[in-house]
């Protein structure tokens, strides 16, 4: 581990082992510890994404207990770039040059935002990188000058406008990351205390990466804002748009004094994102695992676990050891693929050397409703993971409905015939798409969008029919104004003579406008690959007309709205939308003087802000085995192993929010099993405690066939060491 404090650099030591000490210490699992070499006093660093780079600020002093953990390397006191230190200190290690690339850049991030702060408030940064593992964190600290004066506050404070935000996922984050909360008085409500990276969150489910590392605590994040805004950990159960007011419960147990608290607020944020969609099908509840948070990633590795650990319980047949090794994945979605390729990679990797005798029985299938899985991506990339999925041994179905899921079998019907079959199966995920939350529902009916089925805003974000509510990320989806609403009132702008015809200058004068307020003009240019909006004024024939008339107007723009694209309820466009929504906040007297945004074609005057204007910055599928694929800007598709370390960036670069990978830092590296030896003397050892364990470890297993019965397969409920790896020679474990 590299430490970076000030000019100071340390190195900790096997950081890896002390983690658990560390842990036990403090109590904290997401935050580390760093030693002052001049103070001699210890500072917490605040996780800021997740892993190993952070940017963070001196803080609270901790306990002399912790500090041991931390041997000072050495202490430059040169004025060197943060950054040029740090990668002076990878380099000594080897670590390969495109690793390098990515931190450097990040880290030369890091250094900026050190440089751009006061003195007071010292950044330091640090970079972590376990040789065997690997693992870099991007995160752009917020922009926002928090050093004001107790008295401006408190003058400030009368003056705030109150802001509610629901929840803390990529959107809700991403709003406050850059909010000003010197203007305002925000409070935050959500039943999750932390923010989840879910594009990892399929890698948890194995192992590959380990569910703390893809987790930031709120409160980090509001320590990072100085400590300006509140946070409620419970759900918002009823959003009470007329009163301007919010009720919540508390989420957590056995709370002393009123769980229930409703908040006012001058301006809401409704940033929930949404929840699996069953299609109401019957058994889904009760029977599938989910993959939409932390806690469903880490029940799924339990599961899979149990699975193989039920394979083995001695007396079984091989059919029912099969039953209990079919692993179903109903969705062919990003979600999907990605589970059914890292949990390939798993067993294939791993689990056959933990239970050799049943790796043959393992079957993965992908159930798919539609003709093929990954569907919204390119064809290129959805048949290429078809093939993949084909030499690893992945049964894809494609073209089957599943219509009931019970503990043991899934119920399906084939689309093109309509028969009805069922398979028997041993784990079921279920990750076919996502559903509106009942909180936001009944928001919905009370402001007449009880009819739709996702909750409308307009391209400003702002909910439609309600007035100071806003709502982004997946709970929302953006309803854009067609152009032929408002064709007669664009064309009669645009005719400044009152002439009844336009003339090209005539429309070249309100073209800015139109494309910013009607994005799907663009769209529809380039799907017709015209280079310039007036072409599309020419006559049928493709000759240039002088002028047109309404009528001629509205036949050249007619087929434009067909070009309207919903936006997918991906993380990409969360963030956006929350960093487009702060930056408006941040921005509102400055723009209600000055609107900055294009013309009202109804009414008069500018709209106050430009438009939300999504940048797609590509897609990426990992298939396993170190292959992805990806479809990037610009009709670009990349496949194969190279492709992996272009999402990375992706993230980096363009959320500006954060990005990380971790190599197996803590699990999968496990170790060889050897086939049990029908000549040596079988052991049996009762129990997985310190005793068992400890007689495992010394025993000559050469010697004798062992094995191990317990009902938990690991050593400590605190560490959860499988109980393979403990020992070398890879007991038997029932
Ligand atoms: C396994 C998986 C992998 C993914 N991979 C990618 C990927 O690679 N790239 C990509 O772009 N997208 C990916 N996505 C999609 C992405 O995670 C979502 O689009 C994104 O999380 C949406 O952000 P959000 O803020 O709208 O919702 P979320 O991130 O889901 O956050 C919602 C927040 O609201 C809180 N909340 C819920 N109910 C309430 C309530 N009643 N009151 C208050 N708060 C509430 C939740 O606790 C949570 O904090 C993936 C999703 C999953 C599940």
């Amino acid at each position: 581990m590299f430490v970076c404090c000030g000019t100071a650099l340390l190195t900790c030591h096997s950081f890896e082992k002390e983690v658990p000490l560390l842990e036990s210490a403090t109590g904290h699992s997401n935050q580390s510890l760093i030693l002052h070499p001049q103070k001699r006093s210890a500072t917490w660093l605040t996780r800021c994404n997740l892993a190993n780079v952070s940017i963070c600020r001196e803080g609270d002093s901790v306990t002399e207990k912790c500090c041991w953990a931390l041997q000072p390397k050495s202490c430059s006191s040169s004025t060197k770039d943060v950054s040029s230190v740090v990668i002076e200190e990878l380099n000594m290690y080897g670590v390969k040059t495109t690793l390098m690339f990515v931190i450097t850049t990040l880290v030369s991030k890091a250094s900026r935002a050190f440089n751009g702060h006061s003195a007071s408030s010292k950044l330091l940064v640090v970079g972590t990188l376990t040789l065997s593992s690997g693992g870099l964190v991007a995160y752009s600290d917020s922009q926002v000058d928090v050093s004001k004066t107790s008295a401006e506050v408190k003058e400030n404070d009368c003056k705030k406008k109150r802001v509610v935000v629901l929840g803390t996922g990529w959107a809700g984050i991403s709003f406050l990351k850059d909010l000003d909360v010197s203007a305002y008085d925000v409070k935050v409500v959500s039943p999750r205390n932390y923010f989840a990276f879910t594009p990892l969150l399929p890698s948890v489910t194995c192992g590959t990466v380990e569910a703390r590392s893809i987790v930031e605590p709120v409160r980090n994040i509001i320590k990072k804002r100085n400590r300006e805004i509140q946070f409620c950990e419970a759900d918002c159960i009823k959003i009470d748009a007329a009163n301007k007011k919010v009720l919540c419960r508390s989420v957590i147990n056995n709370l002393v004094g009123n769980e229930e608290f409703s908040l006012e607020y001058d301006d809401l944020v409704i940033a929930v994102g949404a929840q699996v969609n069953t299609f109401n099908t019957p058994g889904v509840l009760e029977n599938c695992h989910f993959l939409k948070d932390v806690e469903d990633a880490q029940k799924i590795r339990r599961s899979v676990s149990d699975c193989f650990e039920k394979a083995v319980i001695p007396g079984l047949s091989e059919e029912e050891q099969r039953i209990n090794l079919h692993f179903v994945i109903v969705g062919g979605g990003p979600t999907g693929v990605e589970f059914a390729a890292e949990l390939h990679d798993y067993v294939k990797e791993d689990l056959v050397n933990l239970y050799p005798t049943v790796k043959d029985l393992v079957k993965i299938t992908v159930i798919q409703s539609g003709d093929h899985i990954l569907n919204t991506f390119d064809e290129r990339i959805s048949s290429f993971a078809e093939q993949k999925f084909g030499r690893d041994g992945i049964e894809v179905q494609t073209g089957c409905r599943v219509i009931s899921v019970s503990d043991k079998e899934i119920t399906m019907k084939l689309k093109s015939t309509g028969e009805i079959c069922s398979v028997p199966h041993g784990l079921v995920v279920w990750s076919t798409g996502v559903g509106t939350r009942p909180v936001v529902k009944d928001f919905m009916e009370q402001i007449g969008q009880g009819k739709r089925r996702i909750l409308a805003t307009n391209e400003w974000l702002k909910v439609k029919g309600c007035e100071d509510v806003y709502a982004l990320g997946d709970c929302a989806t953006i309803d854009q104004r067609k152009i032929m609403e408002d064709i007669d009132t664009i064309f009669k702008a645009a005719d400044k003579d009152n002439s009844g015809t336009l003339t090209i200058k005539e429309f070249q004068d309100v073209i800015d406008d139109v494309l910013e307020r009607y994005p799907q003009v663009e769209h529809y240019l380039k799907s017709k690959h015209l280079r310039d909006v007036t072409d599309l004024l020419k006559d049928p024939e493709g000759n240039d007309r002088s002028e047109v008339d309404i009528e001629g107007f509205k036949s050249a723009l007619s087929h434009v709205d067909s070009q309207t694209k919903n936006l997918p309820a991906t993380a990409q466009v969360a963030a956006q939308q929350g960093a487009y929504l702060s930056k408006c906040f941040n921005r509102r007297q400055q723009c209600e003087a000055n609107p900055e945004g294009p013309r009202r074609f109804r009414g008069s005057g500018r709209h106050q802000f430009r438009p939300f204007e999504y940048k797609h910055l590509g897609q990426f599928a990992p298939l396993g085995g170190e292959q992805a694929a990806a479809e990037l800007p610009g009709d670009w598709v990349s496949m194969g192993h190279s492709t992996q370390w272009l999402w990375y960036s992706v993230y980096a670069s363009g959320s500006g929010l954060l990005a990380f990978y971790e190599f197996r830092p803590f699990g999968r590296v496990l170790t060889d099993a050897s086939q049990p030896d029908r000549k040596k003397k079988k052991v049996v050892v009762v129990g997985t405690g310190w005793a068992a364990t400890s007689f495992l470890k010394n025993l000559k297993s050469e010697s004798y066939e062992v094995r191990v019965v317990s009902p938990r397969n690991y050593l400590s409920s605190r560490l959860c060491y499988p109980v393979s790896p403990m020992d070398s020679r890879s007991p038997q474990h029932c």
